[in-house]
């Protein structure tokens, strides 16, 4: 167990001798926690080999799931990369700060232990204060993968990176909930028509409205088409809290006589069944437990993991979940959830 510094800070009110503290433990080739708009990062120097490696050791995270890095600056860019394209630099310059992460073929100075043995890396500017600042600090690009133990739901309140990582890293800084609440959107803009490796918190019609046509890679969207993912990552299970959770392919009424009569056979075997809906649904659901999505897919974005980790919290061994449409970030938040799910659907019968 490491000795792990713990400290609170307000992102409106930051405490920059403290904040210079943890820059300090990145310079040094140590890992810290840190809050970003989408969700709990792990950081530490990402052009330092074995700076890299300890956010591997400290995740659990197989070691050829390449980790974004993260700058305060387009002036960092060139640390990293001297190749950047028309279509990117127009992404850049509407979106960053923001939750879009960009490919670049990588320079040699960015060791293969932060790309994960590729030739290219991922890279983006958040828009948090805290995280700007700390990069600005320590004066060096961070690697930075969500802060959640590997195949865990990621961590999107404070209290929940505290808990699942105290004693794994150096440093935690705890600036409260993320705003957005879903990793960034992945894109590789290299070719003529670009592709989304990862959906997240920037939707794919924002980024059509500026770069014309985007192609999703077709390995992510379901378990079995066979091809590898070209985001490395996607390939793993992820996102999964100890209950067995179940995305029902439907929501409001109709999902409901379905999953409440899941619920009701399972409490006759003392299976405790917890559902996720959104709020508008909340009254036609009635289980034990109930978590409530919000109104919007913006919301449901932002509660999704909490939601996760939560079930696991109140004992729950089995979740139901309704879908969202797959329209802006609803596309991002129905990924996350059927990854969790292992890819395991509950179709609606017609009687
Ligand atoms: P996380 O760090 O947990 O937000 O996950 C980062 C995601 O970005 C994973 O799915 C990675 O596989 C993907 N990624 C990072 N770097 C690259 C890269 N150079 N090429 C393709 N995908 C990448
Ligand atoms: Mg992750």
């Amino acid at each position: 167990m490491k000795k792990t510094l713990i400290s609170k800070m307000d992102p409106e009110n930051i405490d920059i001798e403290l904040l210079k503290k943890y820059a300090g433990i990145i310079r040094d080739g140590g890992t810290v926690i840190f809050p970003t708009e989408t969700v709990y990062g792990l950081g530490a120097n990402a052009l330092d080999e074995q700076a890299a490696e300890k956010i591997y050791r400290a995740k659990g995270r197989p070691s050829d799931n390449p980790l974004i890095v993260h700058i305060c600056d387009i002036a960092q860019l060139d640390m990293l990369t001297d190749s950047v394209g028309e279509k990117a630099r127009l992404v850049m310059e509407r979106f960053w700060p923001g939750p879009v992460t960009l490919i670049f073929s990588k320079k040699k100075t960015v060791p293969y232990a932060t790309t994960g043995g590729l030739d290219t890396v991922a890279v983006r500017m958040p828009a948090h204060p805290i995280a700007l600042g700390l990069i600005r600090e320590s004066g060096v690009p961070i690697a930075a993968p969500s802060a959640n133990i590997s195949g865990r739901p990621s961590p999107t309140r404070g209290e929940h990176v505290a808990e699942q990582m105290d004693g794994r890293v150096d440093g935690i800084i705890l600036g409260g909930d993320c705003k957005v609440g879903v990793e960034s959107t992945v894109i590789d803009l290299r070719g003529d028509v670009p592709v989304i490796l990862r959906p997240g918190g920037l939707s794919s019609e924002e980024l059509e409205a500026v770069v014309g046509r985007v192609e999703t890679d077709p390995a992510i969207k379901s378990a079995d088409t066979g091809a590898a993912p070209l985001a490395p990552g996607m390939k793993y299970t992820h996102y999964s809290p100890d209950a067995q959770v179940y995305v029902v392919k439907g929501s409001g009424e109709e999902a409901a006589r379905i999953i409440n009569r899941l619920v009701e056979d399972n409490a006759k075997k003392g299976i405790v069944c917890g559902v996720i809906c959104t709020s508008q649904n909340s009254k036609y659901y009635d289980a034990p437990v109930k978590l409530e999505l919000g109104y919007d897919s913006a919301d449901a974005a932002r509660n999704i993991f909490s939601i996760l980790i939560e079930m696991d919290k109140r004992g729950v061994h089995v979740v139901y979940s309704e879908s969202l449409e797959e329209k802006g970030l609803g596309a991002a938040v129905m990924n996350r959830l059927v990854k969790s799910a292992g890819y395991r659907f509950i179709e609606i019968q017609e009687d």
